[in-house]
């Protein structure tokens, strides 16, 4: 599936189908929007393939308060994805509204629900937290092994970085 900004400058596309689809009704999301909730789609960052243009990262301060990441079009500025503390930058909250199909994804979680406006109605059987949810019996099981198996890739190329860092100064004095 694209996506991209307003100017265009940046162009991107999403490798697999997204773990995870929240609607958020927090109140950080309504400010950051200036609307009554914000569509994100959660996936693995290296599913979201840039085909053009390089995203700038903006930091925000974040309701845990240990901030999240925008990355934004350095043109026109316009929110694609983020990042946040818990995943880090391995997971990315990729903006819906960016998607060229966004009309096709619907969202799995409508979360927050505890500040959204009174004239927000949900879906029938749709699944509303007052909060957050408890994600081991709300994820499907393919997203949430989609998702060890990538927390597992990230501490093996992170154990990678630090034998390399180790073996350099090994290197250094042998020159
Ligand atoms: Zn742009
Ligand atoms: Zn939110």
């Amino acid at each position: 599936m694209n996506g991209r900004c307003t100017c265009g400058a940046i162009r991107f596309h999403l490798t697999d189908t997204p773990l995870i689809i929240h609607c958020c009704h927090c109140t950080w999301c309504q400010r950051e929007t200036g609307s009554a909730f914000a569509l994100n789609a959660m996936i693995e960052t290296r599913c979201v393939a840039l085909d053009a243009g390089r995203p700038h990262d903006v930091t925000l301060p974040s309701a845990s308060g240990k901030g999240q990441i925008v990355a934004r079009c350095p043109t026109c500025e316009v929110a694609l994805w983020s990042h946040y503390a818990g995943g880090g930058r391995a997971f990315a909250f990729v903006r819906i509204g960016t998607l060229d199909r966004a009309a096709e994804l619907t969202p799995d979680v409508f979360i927050y629900t505890d500040t959204a406006p009174p004239w927000i109605t949900f879906p029938e059987g749709a699944r509303v937290f007052p909060e957050y949810y408890r994600r081991s019996t709300t994820w499907r099981p393919e997203a949430l092994a989609r998702r060890e198996a990538e927390l597992a890739r990230q501490a093996r190329q992170h154990e990678q970085q630090q034998q390399q860092q180790q073996e350099a100064p090994e290197r250094w004095t042998t020159l």
